[in-house]
């Protein structure tokens, strides 16, 4: 039987990759959807080699483009964020592959719980922004989300055969991005192109932002209280700049287990898609001997306090990791386009997190409706810089 798969965001780092597997493995799964937003270029080429059902460009302004090219290849194009959202509940689709880039993600994969689709998940904006609502609709439609994130993998393929209960603690590695052991000072004059300049992974720009910032170890502490059902005073960082150990699990016992491998994406995307079987592939072995020094340092949250930001957000509860997240992709996009500096990125959040209206317990309206609020507070405080 071969897996057929909704890729949302084939276009990006994480789509791309995700169709390698397919690649390396034709005989288990076949393309039914595949989705962008901008790329259009891409996806067409994707579509002409996989032959999807579907495709949906988001931006509609592409939407002619890619429909006179897929035509003639009796591919069924939409465009827009409706389709995006609705397309993960056709009946031809076994797995939903969360490949998109932030809050976007979050409507398709609670579309995809509720019509009981396998998820693997890489889009971890839409366990910061809900993990609870999230959580509790894969409990009612039993429905495991199957993490993508290198270190959420790690975790999972650790706890396979463990009793929860037995966890003492979570350790999520942090290869500590482009501007480990820099000053406040250095951190003053980076810029986008070498905060984009990550040391050991390739990935989209938004995400390589979030790793220089920490951000994206904040967003991974989230993840991975949500994933796995622990609190977030058993979630531990530790910087280890080589990427090597994706992340350990210490038991009750002090015993301890990690997952080492080759800083390669294809891994824990592949163990999601094969989920619960492991399969070979010929992907680069890791070698002890070609990496004798493996090295680990504890985070600095003074410096880098979007890590901090991210643990505070977590034990306020309610709304308050939605509201750090809007304002995030508000920030990160005015880094990159050079309308503020790097310390302005922390700054700017946290400010944000203290003027947004906050809720206790939000529903998924109140969830959207935070999110407007928090880009509009984060856009008006970038104005003033
Ligand atoms: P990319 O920026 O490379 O790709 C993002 C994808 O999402 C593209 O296909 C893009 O389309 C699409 N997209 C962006 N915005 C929208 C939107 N508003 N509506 C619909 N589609 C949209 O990101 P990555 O692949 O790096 O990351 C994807 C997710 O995976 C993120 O949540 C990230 O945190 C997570 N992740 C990524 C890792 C990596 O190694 N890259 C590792 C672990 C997690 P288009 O290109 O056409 O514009």
């Amino acid at each position: 039987m071969t897996k057929r798969l909704a890729i949302l965001g084939s276009t990006g780092s994480i789509g791309q990759q995700c169709l390698e597997i397919v690649d390396a493995h034709p005989n288990l799964f076949e393309v039914e959807v595949l989705t962008a937003n901008n790329n259009a270029q891409l996806l067409i080429n994707q579509a002409l080699k996989y032959h999807p059902s579907k495709v949906i460009i988001a931006n509609r302004d592409k939407y002619a483009l890619v429909k006179s090219a897929l035509e003639p290849a009796k591919i069924q194009v939409f465009s827009g964020s409706e389709a995006l959202e609705s397309c993960v509940l056709d009946s031809s689709v076994d797995m939903v592959v969360a490949a998109m880039v932030g809050y976007a993600g979050l409507i398709p994969v609670i579309n995809a719980i509720k019509a009981k689709k396998q998820v693997a998940l890489a889009n971890k904006e839409t366990l910061v922004v809900a993990g609870d609502l999230i959580t509790r609709l894969c409990r009612e439609y039993s429905v495991d989300l199957l993490p993508v994130d290198s270190e959420h993998s790690a975790i999972f393929q650790c706890l396979q055969g463990e009793d929860h209960a037995s966890i003492e603690k979570l350790i999520l590695t942090c290869s500590g991005g482009p501007f480990r052991g820099c000053s406040a000072d250095d951190l003053s004059k980076v810029t986008p192109a070498q905060a984009l300049a990550h040391p050991n992974w390739d990935m989209g720009n938004k995400i390589t932002i979030d790793s220089a910032t920490l951000m994206n170890k904040g967003f991974e502490v989230i993840e991975a209280r949500w994933l796995f059902d622990i609190e977030p005073s058993k979630i531990e960082v530790v910087v280890h700049p080589q990427s090597i150990i994706h992340s350990l699990v210490q038991f009750c016992d002090g015993s301890i287990k990690a997952q080492i491998g080759l800083p390669d994406m294809r891994l824990p995307i592949q163990y999601a898609m094969c989920f619960p079987q492991r399969k070979p592939n010929a992907f680069p072995r890791f070698s002890f001997l070609e990496h004798p020094q493996l090295s680990f340092i504890a985070p600095d949250i003074k410096i880098f306090r979007n890590l901090a930001l991210a643990y505070f957000a977590l034990e306020k509860g309610g709304n308050m990791a939605c509201i750090m997240n809007a304002a995030n992709e508000i920030v990160v996009q005015a880094f990159l386009d050079c309308k503020i500096g790097f310390h302005a990125i922390a700054e700017i959040i946290e400010q944000t997190m203290a003027k947004s209206s906050f809720i206790v317990a939000p529903s998924i309206d109140d969830y959207i409706q935070t999110d407007i609020e928090a880009r509009k507070i984060a856009q008006k405080l970038i104005s003033k810089k």
